[in-house]
């Protein structure tokens, strides 16, 4: 079944929404390395990169769907943050927005009937508890540490050790 017109339309918001997401973290990381925090600028690169894939699984749902995928200009970032804890709130927040447009898309596929993207969508409704789980507990932990400079510190450390973000999903091999 090729997917609907309005369907495409809407993954192709989503393509761009998770490339912006992408920047913003980017951006972040690009913030936490101005302030001497290189475990969080590292923790933001590899969630910067893991917004790529996501992108990208978007990319191959509309084209194995028969969709055409339409990139447009992707919005500038924030680029200051006044403490880490003002910029893990952002994040949190920014995934609950990543959260709503996707189950918006859901919402478009149901009333559509089209299973193909609900079993596609599913791995993004699951993701996301992760993601904001992630974004919110790391946010909740700042608010704990407060002033306390050395708490800052020994979380910068621990979010060092984030693993790198695993590839996209490979391309299928078509005809
Ligand atoms: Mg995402």
């Amino acid at each position: 079944m090729e997917i609907s017109k309005e369907l495409q339309d809407a993954m192709n918001e989503q393509l761009n929404f998770e490339l912006y997401s992408g920047y913003i973290y980017l951006s972040m990381a690009a913030y936490f390395e101005s302030v001497n925090l290189p475990g969080m600028a590292h923790w933001m690169e590899v969630q910067h990169q893991e917004e790529f894939a996501h992108g990208i699984r978007f990319y191959r749902h509309i084209v194995e769907r028969g969709g055409k995928v339409i990139m447009k200009a992707i919005q500038a970032p924030k680029t200051e943050w006044t403490s880490p804890l003002e910029a893990f709130d952002d994040a949190y927040g920014h995934e609950l927005e990543v959260t709503r447009r996707i189950y918006k898309i859901g919402e478009i596929a149901d009333s559509q009937g089209d299973r193909a993207a609900q079993s596609f969508l599913k791995w993004f409704y699951d993701e996301q508890v992760e993601e904001e789980a992630n974004t919110m507990g790391i946010r909740d932990m700042l608010k704990t540490i407060g002033d306390a400079k050395n708490a800052l510190f020994m979380l910068d450390a621990k979010l060092a050790a984030r693993p790198a973000a695993p590839a996209p999903p490979a391309e299928s091999t078509g005809p």
